[in-house]
């Protein structure tokens, strides 16, 4: 069996090796654990392996761990990021639990999000997700809706915009996933000409990291690779 601790260990090296490869300095990238499915033990192990950033895509899965975890184990004080769709009756609940949500895709959640975010708390780290396959099945915005609602984001105080986030297509070729994060990479370049503060660029995931990292994410989010597959 391998362990949460050599997952993660073969994990860090694959992304140094990848962005050895694309002559990046591997400190550009950060690594999301994505720990959906996946019991508090999992996230337990990651985080005393000194593993900061957890992504969840259910809304009710990730707070029932976030307060769990913070009951239970107050030493550690990760960082939880939504990364699944968020409807406008879970608003206030993300809210008051998540740090970031990379999933953000219409303006009427971001106005929830903003209006629901306890004073106390620091404001929402926001990413929009961009539809980049133009799937219709597919969570994101249109590339070309990216500007007005960035625009929209970028007014609210307890908001704060840190850029995009965006799924490839799975069951793609790796030429297709690498026009696709490439044409990220360029609309991330047209935000941040116009938001100059902008530092994320979320893609990549277990099974195109090395592509997402050659075309310049600065976040991947890894799932299977740090915790294995999700069998139920
Ligand atoms: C599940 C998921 C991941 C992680 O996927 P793996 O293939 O297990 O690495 C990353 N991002 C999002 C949005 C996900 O839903």
């Amino acid at each position: 069996m391998t362990t949460i601790a050599e997952r993660l260990e073969g994990a860090y090296a694959h992304i140094a090796k990848a962005a050895k490869v694309a002559g990046r300095d591997p400190k550009t990238i950060t690594l999301l654990s994505v720990s959906k499915r996946k019991p508090l033990a999992d996230i337990v192990a990651a985080l005393e392996c000194g593993q900061h950033a957890f992504g969840e895509n259910y809304v009710q899965e990730g707070v029932d761990k976030i307060q769990t975890l913070a009951a239970q184990f107050p030493q550690f004080q990760p960082q939880w990021h939504l990364i699944g769709p968020l409807q406008s009756n879970k608003t206030a609940v993300v809210a008051e639990h998540f740090d970031w949500v990379q999933s953000l895709d219409r303006a009427k959640i971001a106005k929830r999000l903003n209006e629901q975010r306890p004073a106390h708390l620091k404001p929402i780290q926001i990413c929009i997700q961009v539809n980049i396959s133009g799937e219709e099945s597919k969570s994101g915005v249109k590339p070309d809706e990216v500007l007005s609602l960035a625009q929209t984001v970028a007014q609210m105080d307890n908001l704060t915009l840190r850029g995009l986030m965006a799924i490839g297509s799975t069951d793609a070729t790796p030429a297709v996933q690498q026009s696709e994060f490439q044409a990220m990479k360029k609309l991330f370049d047209t935000l941040k000409s116009q938001h100059p503060q902008l530092d994320t660029l979320s893609m990549g995931m277990s099974g195109d990291l090395e592509i997402a990292i050659m075309e310049g994410t600065t976040m991947v989010r890894l799932g299977t690779a740090i915790f294995g597959a999700r069998t139920n």
